[in-house]
Parts: C-alpha cells; sequence; structure tokens
C-alpha cells in the first residue's frame, strides 16, 4: 500500500510527488501518457520562475527526474476508477489494482474541440492539437491555428518559426493573451489575423486541403491546429460525487475534497488562475497535507 498515490503526472502531480516524498512518505504517479502533461506540449515556457525561456518538455522532464530521482513511484497506465472503503482503491487500465491511504487527483485537462464537419476525418491527416508533435510535419507549408488565448498566440509564434504561413484564426478582435506576447506574434510578417470569424468547414482528399470560415473566406492550407480552450479530465472520479455539473473540483485551501485524505490540484480544480506555477503550488500544499494525514 502506498501512503500516497497522485493520479496524473503534469506540473501539479510532479510537484505533489516530490513534496511527498520528501516527507518520507512512499509515493506514485499514475499517468498513462508522458510525464509532464499539457506542458510537455508547450513549445516554450518563458513565465516560470528561473528559466527565463525553456521548452516545456524540457522543463517537464527535469520535474519529472526530480521526482524519480527521489524515489517516487512512476506507473505508466491510465487509471480508471477509484474506490474509498477504509482505504483507497484505483484501478488500473490494465486490470491491476493499487491501494493507498490518500490520493492527490491531478488530471488536468483535455483539448476542446472544435465539432465541425471535416474534424474527425482530417484527424492525424492535417487536424492537430499539438504544433510541438506535429509542427515539422508542415515545414514550408501553410497552415492556420484557431484561438485567441495564450495557447493559441504563443504555438502560432512557434510554428511562424517552421511553416510558410500562418492564419491565425479568432472569434473576435480581442485577445485574451498576455499582452507581450502578443505584440510578439504581430510582428511576424508570415502571421496573418483573421479576426471575427470561424471555422464552418474543413476540406480535402486524403488529407485536409482547405478550411471554409463562417464568413465565406476560403484558407488553402495543410494543417489546422486547434488551441481553443481545455475540458476537465474527470472520468476517472466519476462515481466519488465530487465532480460539479462543468467537470471541475472544488477544493478548500489545502485542495482538500470533501472525501477525507482526498485532495485535488491543478487545472482540475475550480479555480480562475491556470499556470504552470499555480499548478506545483497546489501540489505542494496537497502534499504537506496529505502528509499529515498518513503520520
Ligand atoms: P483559453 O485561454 O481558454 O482560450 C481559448 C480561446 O479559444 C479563446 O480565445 C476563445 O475565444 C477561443 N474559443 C473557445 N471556443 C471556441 C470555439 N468553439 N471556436 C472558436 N474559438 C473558440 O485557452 P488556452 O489559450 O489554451 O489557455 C488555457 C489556460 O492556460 C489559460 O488560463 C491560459 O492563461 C493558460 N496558459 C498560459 C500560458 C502562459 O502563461 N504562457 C500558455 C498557455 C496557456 P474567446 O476569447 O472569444 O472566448
Amino acid at each position: 500500500m502506498f501512503d500516497c498515490v497522485i493520479v496524473g503526472g503534469g506540473p501539479a502531480g510532479l510537484s505533489a510527488s516530490i513534496y511527498v516524498r520528501r516527507s518520507n512518505l512512499n509515493v506514485a504517479i499514475i499517468e498513462g501518457n508522458m510525464p509532464g502533461g499539457q506542458m510537455a506540449n508547450t513549445a516554450v515556457v518563458e513565465n516560470y520562475p528561473g528559466y527565463e525561456s525553456i521548452a516545456g518538455a524540457d522543463l517537464a522532464m527535469k520535474m519529472y527526474m526530480h521526482a524519480i530521482n527521489l524515489g517516487v513511484e512512476y506507473i505508466a497506465e491510465y487509471a480508471t476508477d477509484i474506490k474509498k472503503e477504509e482505504y483507497f482503491t484505483i484501478t488500473l487500465a490494465n486490470g491491476e489494482t493499487v491501494t493507498a491511504r490518500t490520493v492527490i487527483i491531478a488530471t488536468g485537462m483535455k483539448h476542446r474541440k472544435l465539432h465541425v464537419p471535416g474534424e474527425e476525418e482530417f484527424t492525424g491527416k492535417g487536424v492537430s492539437w499539438c504544433a510541438i508533435c506535429d509542427g515539422n510535419l508542415y515545414r514550408g507549408k501553410d497552415v492556420a491555428v484557431v484561438g485567441g488565448g495564450n495557447s493559441a498566440v504563443e504555438e502560432s509564434i512557434y510554428l511562424a518559426g517552421i511553416v510558410n504561413k500562418v492564419y491565425l484564426i479568432h472569434r473576435r478582435d480581442e485577445f485574451r493573451c498576455d499582452k507581450l506576447v502578443l505584440e510578439r506574434l504581430k510582428r511576424l510578417s508570415n502571421v496573418e489575423l483573421i479576426l471575427n470569424d470561424e471555422v464552418k468547414e474543413l476540406v480535402g482528399g486524403d488529407s485536409l486541403e482547405k478550411i471554409i470560415l463562417k464568413s465565406g473566406k476560403e484558407l488553402i492550407v495543410s494543417g489546422l491546429f486547434e488551441y481553443i480552450g481545455f475540458l476537465p479530465s474527470s472520468e476517472v472520479i466519476s462515481t466519488l460525487n465530487i465532480v460539479s455539473s462543468d467537470g471541475f473540483i472544488e477544493v478548500d485551501e489545502n485542495c482538500k475534497t470533501k472525501i477525507e485524505g482526498l485532495y485535488a490540484v491543478g487545472d482540475i480544480v475550480r479555480k480562475n488562475v491556470r499556470q504552470i506555477v499555480t499548478a506545483v503550488s497546489d501540489g505542494a500544499i496537497a502534499a504537506l497535507h496529505a502528509a499529515k494525514c498518513c503520520r
């Protein structure tokens, strides 16, 4: 039995694991994907204190190695269910179970989709949610990005360094992203802003060839990167009755849920600011409280 099991290996989960382990307790992270969560798929992180600019994948690896070198166990599998009786039992996708005295939920969020005709057909054949993974496939070609937040603007800047041209489609004429990053985008000669417009349909043959916008305008592109926000990944805790109707978890100032011994941290928590730095902060708070619970 583990003193603490953390479900999710993004910055919140990795930070929590480091703090639990440093309390000399045995701890495992359950994560079916690569460590680092969304951070690992971010081209460049420029607002994590101590690093003026670092590749998201590098920051993810540093946090992961920090945890592993301390003796955190990494279970590379998805968790499918969590039950609480005297202790917690976490079921894995391979059918195995893991028991724990405390559990920290750090499952984060998953990409929101446009749900337009052609999106499903061209997923992996032009439609992508990860510029850092797929950007190279479009070297020298024209692509579009949709969204008006930090992700859309930052990933457009990253793509502009690889592809021939980036069309950034945003449904309003005001962006939600940091002002500095928007200024940097606007200085790029191979980025064209398409404002007050939305994607209507994706068209192509074997792969994406054209985007039709609601205005009727057509963009000839080989790729579309969707950065229109995220939805909470709360499936694994659906049976615990702690998830609100919109999928987020309410916690107190110690990141405690209403179930004794169960905590939630990072983007899955109902809050206003979702940054790497706030995720790692949640991780520390929950871990130190969970460690007290185990004594
Ligand atoms: P976001 O801030 O939620 O922005 C989503 C964008 O997509 C918005 O501009 C929204 O338009 C647009 N959108 C949503 N649904 C749409 C639809 N169906 N069709 C067209 N457009 C749609 O998402 P994000 O940029 O991924 O950021 C998520 C969180 O992570 C934020 O808290 C962000 O600050 C944080 N983040 C921070 C950094 C950083 O600090 N460097 C980097 C990445 C992400 P409207 O504006 O009209 O609503």
